[in-house]
This record gives C-alpha cells, structure tokens and sequence, in this order.
C-alpha cells in the first residue's frame, strides 16, 4: 500500500529520503521506509498450522511477508551473480519483498551455487523453483527426462526438492496438444507434490491455449491433489478472441489460481495488448474471483533489466501496477494480489 504521506513530501523530506535510499542501494541494505514504493497485506490469510514458505535462506512463516510484493514466476539464477544483485536492489527500492526462480530444466552445479550466492547476499528472499520443461518447437526435455519411468522421476524430483531446498514445482510445462512424455512428467510433479506438499505452477504455450489449462487441470485431478496448490501459468496469453474469461473462470472454479504471468513482458510469441491484460484483471476483478489471481512477469531477459533502463524483475510493480491503477483497480486489490495471494499459494505445510 502506498503510504499518502509519501506522495506529497516535502522538498526537505524528498531530498532526505533520496538521499537515505540512495546509500541503501549502493549498500545493498534497504529498510521498508526507504522503498520508493511499497505493498502491504490488506487481510492477512489463515494459513494452516505449521505451514511454511521454503526460500533458500531458511523456511520462513507466511505471516512474515505482510510487506513487499511476491512475484511467482520469474528467472533469477544466472551466472553473473553481481549483476543479480544490483537488479535485486533496483526492485527491491520499486517493492519487491520475494520472488520465485522458475526453472527450466534440472539446475547444474555452477547454476545453484550462483543462486544460492545471490540468496545469501540480497534482502529479497529468493525461492527456488525445480522442473522438467518441454514445450515443442521452444525447448525439448533432455533425453534422460523422456526415457525415464514416471516412478523414477517422482523419486528424482522429491529428492532434489529436499537437497536443493526447492520451494515450488515449476515451471512445468505442455505443448499445444499434450505429448505422452508431457503428460508423465505432469503426473510426476503432482505425485512428488503429495509427497512433499510443494506448490506448483505450469506453463502454457504462449500461443493462446485455453486447452491446455484444462489439460492440465485434469491430471491434477486424476492424481488428487489440492488445485489449491496449482498455478496454470501464461493466462495473460490468451486471445481476447478466445475468451480468456471462460478459461479464467474454469480454472477458479477448480479451485486453482489464474497465473497472469506475462504481464509487463512483452513478447514476440505473444503479442496481447497490456489493455487486453488490465481488462482480464479487471474482468476477474468484477466476477468475485481476486482470491485467485496471481501477477509475474516471466522476467529473465537481459535488454529488459534496470541496467538497461528497463524493469528487469520488477516489471508488473514498475509498469503493468500503473496500468491497473490508471484504469481503477482499487489499492486493496492491487496490494492483495501482490501481498496475500502468492503468500497463500507459496504457503504449504511440510511433509
Ligand atoms: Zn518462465
């Protein structure tokens, strides 16, 4: 929530408070009061007993992150660990609290020593997300993935969950029609979900593909885990011609949650207008379905960085929040779909 008396400061006060955040950021301490913006829980959620939120610095409660925006499906992780950081002190100054690392594919060494470099050294708490990715004519699964049994895999994913600290499944992904490798690894997350209680959250083709959700919906089903737990991911690439709506709404009524994960990132594979993308919010907005909405912005491309005058991983706070506001979503929504949404989806009880 954005605090009124910071809207209008002084010239004093401006200058000071600059000055404050200026140092934090070449420090790389950044306390709540010298963030340009800032988002807080509107109704703090019930979460369940023991339940956790499992970032790679510690397991934390989900009651802890009332303030800060959480983004669900980002890509942290990358080699240059010093550029991470300084992206995270950008967003962290724009509001960012935490944020998930989606992952492509099963991370190397190097890949999760460097992850866990950025964790230990930024005030934003990083949660790592693990998977197996394949979306035909995007990116393929390696050999080893497609040869093994589905047994194999639920073994693999639980164990690598536990010795890499994952705090999610995802990105898990399909193709436009759902291939028999695709469909086993689907079933895979959900059994290793049931062991580990892990969230999950999938990705769709950004082509437009209102099947594909269901798809996915349906093996959650068949293996019968909580949808409460499940994202259907890439739902801001849906046509306007094929009624994201109906789609959305399918999804909510199983109980899962709607991830508008492209927001702010504009992409060549899927070129919907943000004002298709504000109208979908709005639209949940106006069917009584906020519990589930979730924002990111699938964010890992370098040109789009704040090095680069971009937004780097602070997209949806730095230019899809303006849009919701501009075309009247109320503060309450907006702090309750970055604050208290992703904390209920992150939330899970360990097994
Ligand atoms: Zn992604």
């Amino acid at each position: 929530m954005i605090h009124h008396s910071r809207l209008h400061p002084s010239r004093r006060d401006a200058l000071r408070a600059f000055g404050t955040a200026g140092a934090a950021l070449a420090s790389g301490q950044l306390s709540a009061e010298a963030r340009q913006q800032q988002f807080s829980t509107v109704d703090t959620p019930s979460f369940p007993s023991g339940a956790v939120i499992r970032t790679l610095t510690g397991d934390v409660a989900p009651t802890t992150l009332s303030t800060g925006a959480t983004l669900f499906h980002e890509h942290v992780g990358r080699s240059d660990v010093e550029l991470a950081l300084e992206e995270l002190r950008q967003c962290a100054f724009n509001g960012l609290g935490c944020i998930v690392d989606a992952a492509t594919g099963r991370r190397t060494l190097e890949q999760r020593e460097a992850l866990n470099r950025i964790a230990s050294q930024t005030d934003v708490r990083i949660v790592a997300a693990g998977s197996y990715f394949q979306d035909i004519g995007f990116a393929l699964y390696p050999v080893r993935v497609a040869e093994m049994s589905e047994d194999a895999l639920v073994d693999e994913l639980v164990a690598d969950a536990a010795a890499q600290r994952w705090g999610a499944f995802g990105e898990i992904a399909s193709s436009l029609e759902m291939r028999p490798d695709e469909r086993k690894v689907h079933r895979a997350v959900a059994r290793a979900h049931r062991q580990t209680g892990l969230p999950i959250f999938t990705h769709t083709p950004h082509e437009s593909c209102p099947s594909c959700a269901i798809d996915q919906l349906d093996i959650i089903d068949e293996i019968g885990i909580d949808p409460a737990h499940v994202v259907i991911g890439h739902m801001a690439t849906l046509k306007p011609e094929h009624d994201p709506l109906a789609t959305h709404r399918r999804i909510a009524e199983r109980g899962a949650f709607i991830g508008l994960d492209t927001v702010g990132h504009e992409m060549t594979r899927s070129d919907i207008p943000a004002t298709a993308k504000v109208r979908m919010v709005q639209d949940l907005l106006d069917a009584g379905l906020e519990d589930h909405i979730l924002l990111s912005s699938d964010q890992g491309n370098l040109r789009q960085f704040n090095r680069y005058y971009g937004h780097g991983w602070a997209t949806v706070l730095m230019q899809f929040v303006p849009k919701l506001r501009y075309a009247g979503v109320p503060e309450t929504m907006i702090n309750k779909i970055l604050v208290d949404n992703p904390r209920r989806f992150l939330a899970f009880v360990p097994r």
